[in-house]
């Protein structure tokens, strides 16, 4: 028999107590809306809510997601300011107070905190700080690097955080959740467009769910996801938050360093600083096709090239979940060394896979 099956209804107690775990992950006391859905499903809510026509939206793009947001906005009627970095690196908290300067009228802005499909996270903490002071409202995608790296909602100031559970919680990619501060509820109140009896409405759940004592659930909830994300919440509580960003930050540290010292590929994000403990992600010399690279590996390691213009020459190691330990590191090493000495490239493994057991060391990386 099937665990999967026959299924009872996930109660309305249940749902709030998973809710309330999620808030704590996410060190916050705002409100926890948790979606049905991928976590595009919140990006868009949130967006919706916030933007309408005669509001001005910063949107730092540091990767393909910015794009997306800076689509919705637009779409929503807000006028966008665009502020791209190179992919390969971050956004400053200084670019963003300029970008502030020049278009005092923003008042919201859109980040990234970690890049999954390019590989860089963005100094979050400082850039927030710059825009409270501006006194817009700030939209944190952290679907990459909650679990990952640190996430501090309330201190740092987030209005509207965004996970989702597939990436460093280990969890399902079927739910996902959006902390909504007292200022975003304002905002989004206040906004005429903002989605109403939607599936996209953040106000439908406020007022059918959350103000009204969270005894009654409006819908059915998803319940085999809201139990997986459920048992994702109590195993980073069991292993600690702490040692699940470690073994995050360990894998990022090691892969870099095996890279370093294998030869041949180098790091897509060149400063340390700037990269997602999240995903590594690689660049391939010129010739050397990482889409053809990637589908020769065993489909059991967590590579694949980059998305789209990126795929001749970006491969990214998804070293995130279960994936995050120094084994699967050794191996994408092993990996990546044998089929570059198959192609007539350069590859020093026995070198990489030291350089990355020490790195993994040094990172404080759990060991045993
Ligand atoms: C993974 C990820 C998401 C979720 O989107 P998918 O397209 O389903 O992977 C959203 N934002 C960021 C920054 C991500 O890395």
């Amino acid at each position: 028999m099937s665990p999967f099956l026959d299924l009872p209804p996930l109660g309305a107690a249940q749902f709030a107590a998973i809710e309330d775990k999620v808030a704590a992950l996410l060190h916050t006391t705002a409100d926890v809306i948790i979606t049905q859905g991928e976590a595009l499903l919140p990006l868009e809510a949130a967006i919706r809510g916030a933007a309408h026509p005669g509001s001005t939206a910063l949107n730092i793009v540091t990767g393909p997601y910015g794009q997306t947001f800076g689509n919705w906005l637009r779409d929503c009627g807000a006028e966008v300011v665009d502020l791209a970095v190179p992919f390969d690196s971050a956004v400053t908290a200084a670019q963003v107070a300029q970008a502030l300067r020049a278009a005092p009228e923003i008042d919201f802005v859109s980040l990234v905190h970690a890049e999954a499909a390019t590989g860089n996270t963005n100094p979050v903490a400082e850039i927030a700080a710059v825009v409270r002071a501006h006194g817009a409202l700030l939209m944190l995608d952290a679907v990459a690097s909650v679990a990952a790296e640190p996430l501090l909602t309330d201190a740092w100031g987030v209005d509207l955080c965004v996970i989702g559970g597939q990436k460093a919680m280990g969890g399902p990619a079927g739910v996902s959740a959006v902390s909504v501060s007292g200022r975003a509820w304002e905002r989004i109140a206040a906004n005429p467009a903002a989605p109403r009896r939607s599936y996209l409405s953040l106000l439908d759940w406020k007022e059918r769910w959350t103000d009204a004592g969270r005894t009654v659930l409006p819908h059915a909830p998803a319940q085999l996801e809201m139990l997986a994300l459920d048992a994702c919440l109590d195993r980073i509580a069991a292993d600690t938050l702490d040692a699940t960003i470690a073994r995050h930050r360990a894998a990022a540290a090691a892969t870099r360093a095996g890279i370093r010292a294998l030869g041949t590929l180098t790091p897509f994000v060149p400063a340390d600083g700037h990269a997602a403990p999240v995903a590594t992600t690689l660049r391939t010399p010129p010739g050397l096709d990482a889409a053809g690279l990637a589908a020769g590996l065993d489909p059991a390691l967590p590579v694949q090239a980059g998305g789209g213009a990126l795929a001749a020459g970006m491969l990214r190691v998804n070293h995130y979940g279960r994936n995050a330990s120094p084994e699967v590191v050794q191996d994408c090493l092993t990996a990546f060394g044998e089929a570059l000495l198959a192609t007539g490239a350069d590859a020093d493994v026995p070198t990489a896979t030291a350089a990355a057991a020490a790195a993994w060391r040094a990172a404080g990386g759990p060991t045993g």
